[in-house]
């Protein structure tokens, strides 16, 4: 597999502000995107060797699964993942942008700053209806010019104060200020992923969750109309990988790098129509749903004619890597439907057609429970079917009286 993410990375970086307070900082500017570059060559040397040791394996050693059981790449194994994340507590990213994604049932991810005065009950109605609330530090530094007992202060006060203030969700990923890493171990001490901006659509399994790529966009970075966002979510199908976008101002609230309304809504009702190809997911479920992909041990426990129960487990911490991953396999013989239960929860399922095999498809969380497959004797939709021939008759009887 030929990778050609080290050209978005040239396309992508920009020797510009992430805000508007940063207009008198212009030497500091220049440093930081000097960095910034040199770090995405750095990345462009480890893509190179990666593609070359690695080639199109991006499923991590952990991973066992009992055939003929699968786990999908990504959910409801979609070809493609695609996060949009937002920085800098933009006022539009409440007022516009929560508002356009929940009329597709689309989640985002809102990495805030704790000292730019945050709408915590804006915040708390989005986090309520599934976006993240994630940190964006506390004050916004450039954690690579503060020391580590200031980094941590960062690291841990940011997430602290998110937790205190919004329940229902916890925090647990973070966007670099500048996109300029400071100290990856003590940040991986309270996050399970940080977004960077290093400008290349990710692999299905980054190759460094303390520094995940993303696209920067809007009138600075280098997408700015639906098509190009449209162009980056295709590549993400067609390599199989994780899209990640940046965004910071839409339209005109005085932000960084503006973001046209018109032109994010018409991107996403692309993504709501080609809906087969595209999983749209928070920064932090994308990651929880990679790790536990990765590390996940599908076993089968019995297997009789009309019952197979299996065991769906992993190392990972439950309190955190609680996010349901896709599993299928073909439709046992002489099966005509299935009902799936994970302890005693009865599972969605799904039947699906590839290439003239029918599959069963389901969701489940690694250590939730035995998971049973239980033969039933007709599909879902015979009985709707046959539910709908008699509540015709029913009514041409009705008719008849
Ligand atoms: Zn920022």
């Amino acid at each position: 597999m030929t990778d050609y993410r080290f050209l978005f990375i040239f396309f992508s970086i920009k020797t510009v502000c992430w805000h508007k307070k940063c207009s008198a900082k212009a030497a500091v500017w220049t440093i930081q995107t000097v960095k910034l570059l040199l770090s995405s060559m750095r990345n462009l040397y480890k893509v190179f060797f990666l593609t070359v040791f690695l080639g199109a394996a991006h499923i991590a050693v952990g991973q066992s699964v009992a055939a003929p059981f699968e786990i999908g790449t990504w959910k409801d194994f979609k070809p493609a993942a695609v996060s949009y994340t937002f920085d800098d507590n933009c006022p539009n990213q409440l007022a516009v942008g929560v508002p356009m994604f929940d009329k597709l049932g689309f989640k985002l991810t809102l990495f805030t700053v704790i000292n730019w005065a945050p709408n915590w009950a804006s915040l708390q109605a989005a986090a309520n209806n599934g976006h993240e609330i994630a940190s964006h530090t506390v004050t916004h530094p450039s954690l690579d010019s503060i020391n580590a007992t200031n980094q941590s202060a960062e690291y841990e006060g940011s997430k602290n104060i998110i937790n205190s203030k919004i329940k229902g969700q916890s925090c647990v990923t973070i966007a670099y200020p500048f996109c300029i890493a400071g100290n990856s171990k003590l940040c991986a001490g309270c996050y399970i992923a940080a977004r960077g901006c290093n400008g290349y659509v990710e692999s299905a399994t980054p190759k460094d969750f303390m520094n995940v790529g993303a696209l920067i966009c809007g009138s600075e970075g280098g997408v700015k109309i639906a098509s190009q966002f449209n162009f980056y979510v295709d590549w993400a199908a067609k390599t199989k990988g994780w899209c990640i976008f940046m965004m910071h101002s839409i339209d005109n609230d005085g932000g960084y790098s503006p973001v046209k309304s018109t032109e994010l809504n018409a991107h996403l009702n692309y993504v709501n129509e080609n809906n087969a190809k595209f999983w749209v997911g928070t920064f932090g479920n994308v990651t929880r749903y990679i790790k536990e992909r990765d590390a996940a041990s599908l076993k089968v426990i019995s297997a009789r004619s009309k019952r197979i129960s299996i065991q769906l487990t992993d190392q990972l911490d439950n309190s955190i890597y609680n996010y349901p991953i896709s599993i299928r396999r073909p439709l046992p013989k002489g099966w005509p439907a299935v009902n799936v239960t994970q302890g005693k929860m009865k599972l969605k399922t799904q039947l699906v057609t590839i290439a003239a095999v029918n599959y069963i498809m389901f969701d489940a969380v690694p250590n939730a429970g035995l998971i049973t497959l239980t033969r039933q004797k007709a599909t879902n939709m015979e009985w709707e079917k046959k539910m709908a021939i008699v509540s015709g008759k029913m009514k041409a009887e009705q008719n008849r009286l």
